[in-house]
């Protein structure tokens, strides 16, 4: 029997490596306009990713009106994240919907077609800059039925092409009850359509996979609250909607965002593809707004322990830690070698590339 050797040495390596080089990861929310795409943008990464607010002022979301994307960078404990949001202008709001989903799907394939071209030259780049769309997060509406077809066909066409988060949006606007049933229903549509949403039962790779993404799948579609606006809830300072009943509590704003020192940075830059636009530039790390700004009515940092999510309200912390915490890696991974592949053998079979 051989002796140790120190072979696990190399994590250490693979870790300082991934820290130097850092990491790039895309989403993309595609949906009607006014399902809360922008603001769920904001909320997911505690900060104005996606419009710059004035300190002080509370002005409403802009309507997105073109597909917009906005790369950022930002840095957590030394881990560097170069993060592009794709937001998409409200699909399936024409008259005439026919073929509403081409822009999104065009969008899509023209990040595939730019890094083959990348990767097919002679002399090629060390590293090929990633703009591949490696989460599309599909917003539901939440009519309480099931889905529409023109939900049923978008999201076929989107799951053979991207990998797709969908979310019952404004789920505010249901009961617990009506939440689940519509959810069981979504589930149902996609099982008798064979739509195969993210985390994709066929990509599980051993007991373990399986075991936390069947608890995943049970809960997808998620509802979530978008809200950007932070308040006080018994002393604690919570992202959430106030409405003449109460506050809906989208999730706690914890230390890192109000922590400065150490805690998420957030820099804008100008996208890396030339054919983005770039009309919003992230403001670093903090977000005002009326409570907060008003003179006696100061929200106190939050700190760890106040991390209240209130998973009675909202169901975003889940869809949080799905795409950041836990499968960040294995959406990038899905994307490269399952749907860039497909793209790149049907790409290089036409033979004229
Ligand atoms: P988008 O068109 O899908 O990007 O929607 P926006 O993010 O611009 O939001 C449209 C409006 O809906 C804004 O006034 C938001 O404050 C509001 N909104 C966003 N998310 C929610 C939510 O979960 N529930 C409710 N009730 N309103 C929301
Ligand atoms: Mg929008």
């Amino acid at each position: 029997m051989l002796g140790y050797v120190g072979i696990e040495a190399v994590l250490d390596q693979l870790k300082i490596k991934a820290m130097k080089m850092g990491f790039e990861f895309n989403i993309m929310v595609v949906g009607q306009s006014g399902l809360g795409k922008s603001t769920m943008l904001n909320t997911l990464f505690k900060s104005k990713v996606w419009k710059c607010t004035p300190p002080g002022l509370a002005m409403p979301t802009p309507q997105t009106l073109q597909l917009n994307s906005v790369t950022h960078v930002i840095e957590e404990k030394g881990v560097k994240l170069k993060l592009t949001v794709t937001d998409t202008p409200g699909f399936g709001d024409q008259i005439n919907n026919d073929k509403c989903w081409n822009p999104i799907l065009g969008y899509i394939n023209e990040q595939y077609e730019r890094y083959l071209q990348e990767e097919i030259l002679i002399t090629r780049q060390r590293h090929i800059p990633d703009t591949r769309v490696h989460c599309c997060v599909y917003f539901v509406p939440p009519t309480g039925h099931c889905l529409r077809p023109l939900d049923i066909e978008f999201l076929q066409r989107l799951c053979r092409t991207v990998n797709v988060v969908p979310v019952i949006a404004r789920a505010d606007s249901l009961t617990l009850e009506e939440r689940e049933a519509f959810r069981r229903r979504i589930q149902h549509n996609l099982r008798t359509h064979c739509i195969e949403v993210y985390p994709q039962k066929c990509f599980d790779e051993d007991i373990n996979d399986r075991i936390l993404n069947s608890k995943i799948r049970d809960r997808i579609p998620f509802a979530v609250v978008g809200a950007d606006q932070q308040h006080l809830v018994n002393g604690r300072c919570v992202l959430g909607r106030k409405t003449k009943w109460g506050i809906v509590e989208g999730q706690c704003r914890d230390s890192a965002e109000n922590a400065g020192e150490g805690g998420l940075k957030i820099q804008a830059h100008p996208a890396a593809s030339g054919t983005l636009n770039t009309h919003h530039r992230a403001q670093s790390g903090q977000a005002h707004n009326q409570e907060a700004d008003r003179p006696g009515n100061q929200v106190p940092p939050c700190s760890e322990e106040d991390s209240v999510e209130n998973m009675a309200h909202c169901e975003f912390p889940l869809l949080r830690d799905l795409l950041i915490r836990s499968h960040l890696q294995d959406l990038k991974d899905i994307t490269h070698n399952v749907h860039y592949e497909n793209y790149r053998v049907c790409r290089l079979n036409e033979s004229h590339v």
